[in-house]
């Protein structure tokens, strides 16, 4: 499957990482939308959220695990995550992904 964050996984697109560990990895945003402004991925090609069930949602939490644990190494206390679902919603690479945004006032509601 030609997928841009399958290659991120697979190593042959580079990335600046953040996190990694067998299940997930973490890495800047090539176009950030904040001072900090990086994402969690699980491994594993789920297309979105709307691909979530029984059977992977484990990884989900994982993702929110590790977002705790960044943002905290970090020294970030108040940040907004998102995922996009869908092409209305903006969502433009089709593997599950969670934007964690810091380091400047963020609007509600979001555009
Ligand atoms: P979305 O538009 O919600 O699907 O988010 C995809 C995100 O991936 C966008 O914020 C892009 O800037 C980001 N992105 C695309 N290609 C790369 C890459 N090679 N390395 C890091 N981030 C990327
Ligand atoms: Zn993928």
């Amino acid at each position: 499957m030609n997928c841009l964050f399958c290659s991120i996984v697979e190593g042959t697109i580079p990335n600046k990482t953040v996190y990694e560990d067998d299940q997930v990895i973490a890495f800047y945003d090539i176009d950030p939308q904040a001072p900090v402004h990086f994402l969690v991925i699980p491994k594993t090609h789920i297309s979105s959220v709307a691909a979530v069930n029984g059977e992977n949602s484990a990884i989900v939490a994982h993702c929110f695990e590790v977002i705790s644990r960044v943002t905290k190494d970090l020294g970030i206390d108040s940040y907004r995550v998102v995922s996009n679902i869908g092409e209305q919603a903006g969502q433009s690479v089709p593997h599950l992904h969670f934007h964690v945004l810091a380091g400047r006032d963020m609007t509600w509601p979001p555009g």
